[in-house]
């Protein structure tokens, strides 16, 4: 079995670890300046710091930061990529590079190309480099183009970003929420008509129940922790549901809590670990339990919701003996949720991308939303469903409009603002770009930040996909694995400001619909590097016909809030934030009262099939995940201090699945998909028989391409795969 390194999440490790960043970032004092600084925090949408100060959560608690903010932070200081290195790395060899190696790089400080037929990249001037993307967009037939964002870039930059694609005639407009999370708006939309959480942080504070499915805050948002110790130190209950036993999700030190710190703080009442992609069986099988314990809340039923009978009926009809086969759970365990959802007065949904890293994610999603309005938990405080969503504004930059679609209210005041046409047709989403990009059809690609190539599912294809578009480029602070094996013909890239080193303030937007104004600040290395605002309105001004457009009034972030205020639904704060220094909550998104945004006003049950994901004969589910040192597709540490692994090639498997293989723990597998086939090193730990786990992005090449259909989401956690031990050579 492998043993986790700590004997639980956070705690003196921690602390240590962040002392260490610190002064590995070069200059300690700078580093905690940085952390201080009023800006939000650089990693996940759970929201630090903005005009209250660095680490500092929404309701106002102080001090908040983790080990993932720390990283972030410590990682964009130090040291930067030299043109002597790329002169003596060519492509061929840094295509060996892992994700860490490339963040242990450094920063990018200048713009590169690499152009056919080069196997280096090379220092390019910013002229020359801006004239050459000038003029492949020029020349681009505009529907063969796509702009991507990541969720780290400003809503200032996303908003220029689509404005510019818009103006310039090509809907296909995305980020990499298409890919994460957007099997949890399609699903919101369809519930209460909005694709946003339903509560606010402080909610969470006032519930008495949360059921956490899908989803390792300890690892990917670890100050979500601390507030379901809190929720349990008030006498509530935590249900993790969970295929793989995480130390994280059962026992944390919370570093600023001193109790936590020297005790240890249990994380979860109730341990559920399902079957890989049995999400809608379990919770089907916990509506089942609570009609049967006739704990339905009738009155906000009859009231505010539609299409209960559907799905009680549905419910009815399904048997125990069916779902407690389908989801692998023994029927004992789901009594003991059901005992303590149906005992709960407020409770809250809190999911990512186990719901949603499924073909069928919309369905996990509203199986859960239908349970929370089975017990009346949507639309009055301390209740409601929470999609933890990524990176720190993956939210904003879709709410400003880098979507293929644009909702009417938004598409018709960005026509009359600017006089463009909005075509009400969806342009591309990402993985249709990328299947454009497969077909030749893709001539010119700007890519916003991110590692578009990274997050794709069958790696293989597609960094043959992306390599096949005559023209990438790729504004970002460092590079990754994406600009080297998902490069353009011609791939330039620009180096950019982070947040904090901005000369003007950006905002961002939180899980909980707060949007943040940061300060920004002064660059923490010395380079030639550029705004992400100011790169884009040069060549919109350019690319654009002249005088359609004030692009040079458009560099400023200021006027570019005043446009957003005017424009995005909701946003109309932002237009004097300068002044008030008054951050917000987007109205309209959080229901404190059962009113919701559906045509008439009712929430909305829906049927739930139990899904089509079943492995043949021999074969088992395998998903993908991060580890505790990695967000997204960066990776921090190679080290998973909570799994116990020293290594990233691992498949992790249950000990008797190992043992029916012949396999024990450090022996050589190979595991094989139709997408392809990795030798990897078997980990032993505590996953429900029949359930692999393998680490993303490394394991996407055996990820095969297969979306949830109706939000185009990858099923990176449904997958078949096959296992076979290699000879007994142990590591
Ligand atoms: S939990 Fe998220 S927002 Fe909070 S400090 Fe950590 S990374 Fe930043």
């Amino acid at each position: 079995m492998a043993k986790p390194i700590v004997t639980a999440g956070g705690g003196f490790p921690a602390i240590v670890y962040t002392v260490r960043k610190g002064l590995q970032s070069g200059s300690p004092i700078d580093f905690v300046r940085r952390m201080r600084s009023r800006n939000a925090c650089k990693t996940c949408a759970l929201g630090m710091g903005g005009q209250l100060g660095g680490m500092v959560n929404e309701a106002g608690h102080f001090p908040e930061f983790c080990k993932k903010s720390v990283q972030a932070q410590s990682g964009d200081m130090g040291d930067v990529i030299t043109a002597d290195y790329l002169a003596r790395t060519p492509l061929h060899e840094m295509q060996f590079l892992t994700s860490a190696a490339f963040e242990r790089l450094g920063r990018l400080a200048f713009p590169v190309i690499a152009e056919p037929g080069d196997d280096h990249y090379r220092p390019i001037s910013w002229a020359e480099a801006l004239d050459r993307t000038i003029e492949a967009f020029r020349t681009a037939p505009p529907d063969q183009t796509f702009f991507y964002s990541s969720g780290r870039s400003s809503n200032e930059a996303a908003f220029l970003l689509q404005l510019l694609a818009r103006a310039y005639g090509s809907p296909n407009i995305h980020n990499c929420s298409f890919y994460c999370h957007s099997a949890s708006g399609v699903a919101l939309g369809s519930v209460f008509g909005s694709s946003t959480s339903s509560l606010t942080l402080e909610d969470i504070s006032k519930a008495d129940l949360a059921v956490v499915a899908g989803a390792n805050p300890a690892s990917n948002h670890p100050r979500l922790i601390t507030q379901l110790i809190a929720l349990r130190r008030r006498g509530g209950k935590v249900i993790v549901v969970n295929p793989l036993r995480e130390l994280g999700l059962t026992r944390f030190r919370v570093p600023s809590d001193w109790r936590s710190l020297l005790f240890g703080s249990q994380v979860s009442d109730l341990y559920l670990q399902p079957h890989i992609g049995s999400d809608v069986a379990l919770a089907k099988a916990m509506l089942k339990g609570v009609i049967e314990a006739d704990a339905l809340d009738r009155v906000f039923i009859a009231d505010h919701t539609s299409g209960f009978e559907a799905v009680r009926a549905d419910a009815e009809a399904a048997s125990w003996d069916d779902l407690v086969a389908a989801c692998g759970v023994p029927r004992s365990e789901i009594d003991k949720a059901v005992r303590m959802l149906v005992t709960a007065k407020r409770g809250i949904f809190l999911w990512a991308m186990g719901l949603t890293h499924h073909v069928n994610g919309v369905d996990n999603v509203t199986a859960f939303a239908n349970l929370a309005l089975a017990r009346g938990w949507l639309g009055r405080p301390g209740c409601g469903l929470l999609p933890v969503r990524g990176h720190s504004n993956v939210q904003g930059v879709g709410s400003v409009g880098m979507s293929p679609e644009l909702k009417e209210a938004f598409a018709s005041a960005l026509e009359a603002a600017f006089d463009i046409r909005v075509p009400r047709e969806s342009g591309q989403d990402t993985y249709a770009s990328m299947l454009a990009a497969e077909r030749g059809e893709v001539q010119a690609a700007l890519l916003l930040g991110g590692n578009l190539f990274g997050s794709n599912p069958d790696r293989t294809w597609a960094g043959a996909a992306m390599r096949r578009i005559p023209f990438t480029v790729s504004l970002t602070t460092k590079l990754n694995e994406g600009h080297v094996h998902g490069r353009g013909q011609t791939s330039i890239i620009l180096p950019v400001f982070a947040r904090d080193e901005e000369s003007q303030p950006t905002t961002q937007e939180s899980m909980f619909n707060f949007v943040r104004l940061s300060d920004g600040g002064t660059p923490a290395i010395k380079g030639n590097l550029r705004s992400e605002v100011d790169i884009l309105a040069t060549i919109a001004a350019r690319v654009l016909p002249e005088g359609r457009f004030d692009w040079a009034s458009l560099r400023s972030h200021r006027a570019l809030r005043k446009e957003i205020a005017r424009v995005v639904p909701g946003y109309g704060a932002i237009g004097d934030i300068d002044g008030t220094k008054r951050e917000f909550e987007i109205p309209g998104r959080i229901f404190h009262d059962p009113a919701f945004n559906t045509p008439d006003g009712r929430a909305r049950f829906a049927v739930t099939p139990l899904g089509e994901f079943r492995p043949g004969p021999g074969e088992f589910r395998l998903m993908t995940l991060r580890s505790e040192g990695q967000f997204n597709t960066v990776v921090y540490e190679e080290t998973d201090l909570y799994r116990g692994n020293r290594r990233r090639d691992v498949v992790m498997m249950s000990a008797e699945d190992a043992a029916a293989l012949g396999a024990g723990e450090g022996d050589w597998v190979t595991v094989t998909t139709e997408a392809g086939r990795m030798r990897v090193v078997a980990a032993i730990v505590e996953i429900r028989p029949g359930n692999l786990a393998m680490y993303y992005p490394e394991a996407n090449v055996l990820v095969p391409r297969r979306l949830d259909p109706r939000s185009k989401t990858p099923a990176f956690k449904s997958i078949s795969a096959k296992v076979t031990a290699d000879l007994p050579v142990r590591v």
